[in-house]
């Protein structure tokens, strides 16, 4: 029997869901934050600190909307080109062999914050462990966020819209 731990998806499954503010309406103090990576007019990257996988992007509208035609045209434009450069960077630094630009919208669809739509971006490798995630809530990230984000931050300093 081989275990595997993943301490930090504690604090997510146990938080008090009840007192949940929307984590991706913030201030512009908050855009400070050590793990917003980049941030545009109309959008904001940050690594998504309970990862599917090393290098697990979101892509986060500025504008509190469940529903993509909550977004202004130059907002979805420029999310489009920021997921697509966001993707650039995670092939350059984590040389992975696809990547995964993902949306859930609602409950049902896997949303785990549906009141704030959110563009995932997950870097994979063949023969990844995502086979995890299919089977139950464990998922496997072989790398600490302090370290994604040292691994990351050089490059997006250096985008310009
Ligand atoms: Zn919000």
């Amino acid at each position: 029997m081989e275990y595997i731990y993943a301490p930090w998806r504690m604090n997510y499954l146990v938080r008090d869901k009840s007192k949940d503010e929307c984590v991706f309406c913030v201030d512009s103090s908050c855009y400070e934050n050590k793990y917003v990576l980049f941030e545009a007019k109309h959008s904001y990257v940050k690594l998504n600190t309970f990862p599917y996988n090393c290098g697990h992007l979101l892509v986060i509208p500025k504008t509190h909307t469940k529903e993509l035609n909550g977004l202004s045209y130059e907002s979805g434009a420029e999310i489009m080109k920021v997921t697509s450069l966001s993707c650039d960077i995670l092939k350059k630094v984590y040389h992975c062999n696809a990547i995964n630009v993902g949306l859930n919208i609602g409950k049902a669809a896997g949303a785990g914050i549906e009141q704030h739509l959110h563009f995932h971006i997950i870097p994979r490798w063949e023969g990844d462990v995502s086979f995890y995630t299919v089977c139950s809530e464990l998922r496997v990230v072989s790398e600490i966020l302090d370290d994604t984000f040292n691994k990351l931050t050089g490059d997006f300093k250096k985008i310009k819209l």
